[in-house]
């Protein structure tokens, strides 16, 4: 059992800024980062363009082996092992990795992210980035004049589906029921949108493409029938999951599963846990915020360990 300071799971944009940080304040963190998801989920994108000081863009797998480096720089340490258990006490929280490795932690900081929820079918991994997409923020400005759809029916979807219509010539908003979830406003807005089509009692049952995507197969959900749309774009908004599961029952967590910090701050319900990136956050999910709240959630967890020394 090795004793440490600061353990942060997670090494997205949350857990290595959180780590550039407290290496700087002197903490010597540990980040126990994924084994292969490792980098986060910027890893698995190629172009992100709205993250300050690239003017010309930056490919996700580079911006977070800059991140890992400057953390290492600073004294960060990184091991690539998963957490398989987190037991929670206060000042001696008890960590164990795949690999049989076994911490306590004074302090610790979750930056373990959340997943967007996937259709399930066949070609949607492979053309992600290549015309599946899931963050119209990220990737809308690549679909400029183009026929594209969105499938979902809540708030998020719609408001994607919106937003989307400033870029594209065309935006299917596709969805299993007759009636859209959405909030009352949210579907009178998208109702006076005129480049916005709603295809409702439908789904999407195949996406087509071999280096891009060319179009969608949707059935109807009342009778079966189906037919073809020929989209270059598919954005999938059906929600998505914070990874929670090492920590759910020990730590306060909202209704839809993300964990809860205490105002603009990063303590959680537990002392000397703190929280940062995508699972805490249901709305932006961006890298940029992701790693802002890394830097609160250093900065908190720095505060925390000198009022104990
Ligand atoms: P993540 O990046 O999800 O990182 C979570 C980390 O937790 C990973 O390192 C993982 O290994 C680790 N982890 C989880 N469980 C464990 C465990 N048990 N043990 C150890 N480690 C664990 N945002 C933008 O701003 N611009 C973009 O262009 C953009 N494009 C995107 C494209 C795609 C395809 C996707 C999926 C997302 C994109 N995003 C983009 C969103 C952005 O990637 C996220 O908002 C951001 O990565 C969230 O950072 P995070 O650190 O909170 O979590």
């Amino acid at each position: 059992m090795t004793d440490k300071q600061l353990v942060i799971i997670g090494s997205g944009p949350a857990g290595y800024t959180a780590a550039i940080y407290a290496a700087r304040a002197g903490l010597v963190p540990l980040v126990i980062a994924g084994s292969v998801t490792a980098g986060g989920d910027l890893m698995t994108t190629t172009e992100v363009e709205n993250f300050p000081g690239f003017p010309e863009g930056v490919q996700g797998p580079e911006l977070m082996e800059s991140m890992r480096a400057q953390a290492e720089r600073f004294g960060a340490e990184v091991l690539y092992d998963d957490v398989e258990t987190l037991h929670i006490e206060p000042r001696r929280h008890r960590i164990t990795t795949a690999l049989g490795a076994e911490y306590t932690a004074t302090a610790v900081i979750l930056a373990t992210g959340s997943a967007y929820r996937e259709l399930g079918l066949a070609e949607e991994k492979n053309l992600s980035g290549r015309g599946v997409s899931w963050c119209a923020t990220c990737d809308g400005f690549f679909f400029k004049d183009q026929e594209i759809a969105v499938v979902g029916g809540g708030d998020s979807a719609v408001e994607e589906a919106t937003f989307l219509t400033r870029f594209a010539k065309k935006v299917s908003l596709i969805h299993r029921r007759g009636e859209l979830r959405a909030s009352k406003a949210m579907r009178q807005r998208a109702e006076a949108d005129p480049k916005l089509e709603f295809v409702l009692d439908s789904e999407v049952t195949a996406i087509h493409g071999a280096d891009k995507l060319e179009g969608l197969t949707i059935a109807s959900t009342a009778d079966g029938q189906t037919r073809e749309l020929p989209v270059t774009g598919l954005f999938v908004a059906i929600g998505s999951d914070p990874r929670t599961a090492l920590f759910a029952g020990q730590l306060d967590l909202r209704p839809d599963g993300y964990l809860v910090v205490e105002g603009r701050s990063s303590r959680t319900s537990a002392e000397g846990v703190f929280g940062a990136g995508d699972v805490i956050d249901p709305v932006y999910r961006q890298a940029i915020t992701a790693a802002g709240s890394g830097c609160v959630a250093a900065t908190d967890a720095e505060h925390y360990l000198s009022e104990l020394s």
